[in-house]
């Protein structure tokens, strides 16, 4: 299922950073050991009256040193080509601006839904000026304070009543549904291509087109597949378009999407720094994935090479240890049968279910190879463990004390569940419960 995306426009020093902050509260630091994630304030999920959705803050995509005006045209295009709904905020203490009136007229022009947020209300007696900003032609301008939290109810009121009515998604576990991200030119969209053209590859049809991606159907020796291409829908020649974090906000969208990702790395350039972010919110995300070297006709290709690539990458991702890792060239094909199978293998072990005997079998293993921690002369007891999840698989674990559990005896744990059972491509969760 989709979740809308709401984007929050506007001139520089609106607040839209503090409104957005608001909004998402503390969620957005999950991760902390994943380089340059949490850094980038600018897409999160958010949640309001049940409705999850995501929301950007267009302010945080900047390009370079262009003049701010371009820069604002920027960031209104990117929430016209992504968001359903739009937050046009303004700032009721400076009254509008000429720079307003220049959103304005490009939100103006676009058919998305616009909300229009007046922030900087941070008391009552400022509400009276509320009705010059009728004159920017959004209807209703909707009071707000960022900085004191006040009448965001009723903005996001506004804003989900133009949230578009979310379908069902259809019961259809057999289907593997799989994207490719990864920064401008790795060659995305030549891999899905090449994909499509192989052989035995019989493409069914064109699942849904919708603004921001092509879902493809395609079927190979009795799997069938849903392959999310949202590198094909991007508005070739914009500027934006090669932006880092515009790219990064392609990958969330992709993630989204998709029960397996292939993370795509160009081994003609080798790695980079945005290959890790991107890389860092698929395994955040909890998807399976697939690092593809793409690219490979362009270095000497042989085994020591390979190995050499292979390390690197080690090196570089060390929380995707479970990643397995294909070589191919989408240009010449190389390798390019290689894929799928490995894409089916990290699909079954991402649904992987692990029946409670068993896997309370190779926990009691573990406590025997290695003594639990003792905290302040108390021992940590491992009770008992369950599988409660899949996509990613997850576990329970209940113990005596869950203070007792140190992240390297979580560690050794989860090593022994990947030792015992075959999780290659998946990441897999361990939540340490208290046995009541
Ligand atoms: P952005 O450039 O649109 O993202 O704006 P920021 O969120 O960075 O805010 C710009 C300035 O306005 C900061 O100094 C904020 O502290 C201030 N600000 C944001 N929201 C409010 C508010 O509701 N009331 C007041 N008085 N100041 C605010
Ligand atoms: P995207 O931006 O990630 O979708 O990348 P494209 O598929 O548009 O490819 C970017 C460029 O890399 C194009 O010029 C492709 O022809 C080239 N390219 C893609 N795959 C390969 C490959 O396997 N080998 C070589 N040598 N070039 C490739």
């Amino acid at each position: 299922m989709r979740k809308s995306v709401v984007a929050i426009v506007g001139r520089p020093n609106v607040g839209k950073s503090t409104i957005f902050n608001r909004l998402v509260g503390d969620r957005i630091s999950i991760v902390e050991d994943i380089p340059g994630v949490t850094r980038d304030r600018i897409y999160s999920k958010a949640e309001w009256l049940n409705n999850e959705f995501n929301l950007i803050d267009t302010g945080g995509i900047e390009s370079g040193d262009e003049p701010l005006l371009v820069q604002m045209r920027e960031q209104a295009e990117i929430a016209i080509d992504e968001a359903d709904v739009i937050i046009f905020l303004v700032d009721g203490k400076s009254g509008i601006t000429a720079a307003d009136e220049e959103v304005a007229k490009l939100l103006f022009k676009s058919n998305k839904p616009v909300v229009l947020g007046v922030n900087k209300m941070d008391n009552p007696e400022m509400r009276e000026t509320i009705y010059e900003y009728y004159s920017l032609g959004f209807g209703e301008p909707f009071p707000v304070s960022g900085a004191h939290g006040l009448g965001l109810g009723d903005l996001l009121d506004k804003v989900v009543s133009y949230f578009p009515e979310q379908q069902e998604p259809e019961e259809d576990d057999e289907t593997i549904y799989f994207s490719l991200i990864g920064r401008p030119n790795v060659g995305k969209s030549s891999l899905v291509n090449a994909m499509l053209n192989e052989e035995r590859v019989i493409v069914s049809d064109i699942a849904g087109t919708t603004r921001d991606a092509v879902d493809t159907r395609f079927s190979r020796e009795g799997q069938d597949y849903v392959i999310t291409d949202t590198a094909g829908m991007r508005k070739r020649g914009k500027v934006y378009e090669t932006t880092e974090k515009y790219s990064v906000l392609r990958a969330l969208k992709a993630i989204e999407r998709s029960d397996v990702v292939l993370i795509l790395i160009d081994a003609e350039t080798g790695i980079m720094e945005q290959d890790k972010k991107i890389a860092g919110i698929a395994h955040q995300e909890g998807r399976a994935i697939v690092i593809v070297v793409n690219k490979w006709d362009t270095v000497e290709s042989n085994e020591k090479a390979m190995r050499e690539f292979e390390e690197q990458i080690r090196v570089h991702f060390q929380f995707l240890e479970y990643a397995p890792i294909v070589f191919l060239s989408a240009k010449t094909k190389k390798r390019l049968h290689t894929l799928l199978p490995v894409i089916n293998m990290a699909s079954e072990n991402h649904v992987k279910r692990i029946p409670t005997n068993l896997l309370n079998d190779v926990i009691m293993d573990a406590l025997a190879i290695n003594p639990t921690p003792t905290y302040k002369g108390r021992r940590l007891k491992v009770l008992y463990s369950t599988q409660v999840a899949v996509k990613p698989p997850s576990f329970v674990v209940f113990v005596n004390d869950p203070e007792l559990m140190h992240f390297s005896y979580e560690r050794f744990l989860e090593n022994q569940i990947r030792e015992a059972f075959d999780f290659t491509g998946t990441p897999i969760k361990i939540f340490v419960r208290k046995r009541q």
